[in-house]
């Protein structure tokens, strides 16, 4: 497939220009106009391109791309060595993080939902933020065993002053630990992400409600495997997805 047609596809896909994003969503460095094999994960780290070179990938897709607003705009020691390896191997380097993140079904807080049985009810008001109710409601230590069971992780969990059993829950892929206080307004019983700050212990306490924290990663890995697979069904692209190890 030719390498713009498919960064229209994907866009098109994901509704990309619906968004105001802080990286820039497609395809962020260019290169073989033809591409026949894709590796995906989560983020564009050494250890990634390092392995696509070795599946003689000709395009990489992630969600954690480059270029983002709060970055240091000069191109020095590991991003020189990242921007060397990907420059000089023509490998197309394509990233969508937002909408990724939001996509009703192949994005990271739909595939969270299907994971833990979440009937999805809506967003908090930020389209990223997901609110919705439990299939079968069960009791803060219950969700944590599923989440271990789903996710291959258990949680940190926050279980202070809160009710026996959870019903209504919001969550947000990533770091979505400061999303905790606007989510708390849905009358919600938990609230679960990827993150967590030293503060959020105190707010979850003191707002009686369940907080899970599964870690970033583990959050953000199933809806670039839902894009791949779902380029492998549309189009019959070759796609594999690398998990790069990281326990944050
Ligand atoms: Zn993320």
């Amino acid at each position: 497939m030719n390498n713009f047609f498919l960064e229209d596809v994907i866009n098109k896909k994901l509704l990309s220009y619906q968004y105001n994003d802080i990286v820039p969503n497609g395809l962020q460095i260019e290169g073989i106009s033809i591409v026949k094999k894709i590796i995906t994960g989560v983020t564009a780290c050494q250890d990634l391109l390092d392995q696509a070179l070795l599946n003689h990938a000709d395009a990489i897709i992630v969600h954690h791309g480059y270029f983002w607003n709060n970055e240091s705009k000069y191109i020095h020691n590991m991003q020189r060595k990242r921007l060397q390896t990907i420059l000089s191997h023509q490998i197309n380097l394509y990233s969508w993080h937002l909408p990724l993140d939001i996509h009703p079904k192949l994005g990271n807080n739909a595939q969270i939902a299907k994971k833990l049985n979440i009937f999805i009810k809506g967003n908090i008001g930020i389209p990223y933020v997901f609110w919705g109710i439990l299939k079968n409601k069960m009791t803060g230590i219950e969700f944590a065993k599923k989440i271990e069971e789903k996710f291959k992780k258990y949680p940190i969990h926050i279980s202070k002053n809160t009710p026996e059993y959870i019903n209504r829950i919001a969550w947000c892929s990533g770091r979505g630990q400061s999303f905790i206080k606007q989510a708390y307004k849905f009358g919600i019983d938990a609230f679960l992400t990827g993150e967590i700050s030293e503060e959020t212990t105190h707010i979850a306490k003191e707002l009686g409600i369940h907080f899970f924290s599964l870690g970033h990663h583990a959050t953000e890995k199933d809806g670039i495997q839902s894009l791949g697979k779902w380029l492998c069904k549309k189009y019959n692209l070759d796609v594999d997805f690398i998990d790069i190890y990281n326990p944050a």
